[in-house]
């Protein structure tokens, strides 16, 4: 029985068990979400901005530091237009969930050191594939982080179907949820455009302010 309560703490970040997550809005305001998207910076990210700056959307960019390596003028541009930046990781590694306090410190703060280049600080830090386990966080509380979860996961890695995508999200919308993406695929791109259409259909308030 603690086993198992154990390893869901370990798996499921909702449970905020081992460290205090942000994983909805504050007070759950009516209507009001944000958007964040997980494990940029990739080509597609330019494409997922044009589209938000069309509906004039603020969302929220959980960014890999190795990828910001690559990617640094799209990054400048995530800045430019508003949106905020959160911490991913270094290199986001499977191992890392596994891995010693030090070694998430490092991750952190490698990623930090290269925000800092863009004139970037955030305390918002979301662990990769939503694990946390006493040696993450101990490596949040080090290096003064918020741990940022979600409510709504999209599932776009997984699920291939477009359509089935975009109502598993509508099925869950309520009111004050954090919603997880990614950008780095075509289909989430396409669900995106129609998540942002209903939305505003619907008189939904998109903000990406966690506190
Ligand atoms: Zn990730």
């Amino acid at each position: 029985m603690f086993i198992g309560l154990l390893f869901w703490g370990i798996f499921d970040i909702r449970l905020s068990y081992f460290v205090s997550t942000i994983y909805h809005l504050k007070g759950r305001p009516k209507k009001v979400i944000a958007l964040s998207f997980d494990d940029g910076i990739t080509e597609l990210t330019p494409r997922f901005l044009d589209l938000l700056k069309e509906y004039e959307v603020k969302a929220i960019f959980f960014c890999i530091g190795q990828r910001i390596e690559k990617y640094p003028d799209t990054l400048r541009r995530i800045k430019k237009e508003g949106h905020l930046i959160g911490n991913h990781t270094y290199s986001h590694s499977p191992k890392n969930c596994f891995a010693p306090t030090a070694t998430m410190v490092e991750e952190i703060q490698k990623t930090d050191e290269i925000l800092k280049k863009f004139e970037i600080t955030t305390c918002f830090f979301r662990p990769p594939y939503g694990v946390t386990n006493p040696h993450i966080a101990r490596a949040i509380k080090l290096t003064g982080k918020k741990a940022v979860g979600w409510d709504i996961r999209s599932l776009d890695t997984v699920i291939k179907d477009e359509t089935r995508l975009l109502s598993r999200v509508l099925s869950k919308l309520s009111h004050g949820n954090i919603i997880l993406m990614h950008d780095t695929s075509e289909r989430t791109l396409h669900v995106l455009e129609k998540l942002l259409k209903y939305l505003k259909e619907n008189n939904y308030k998109i903000i990406n302010r966690l506190d």
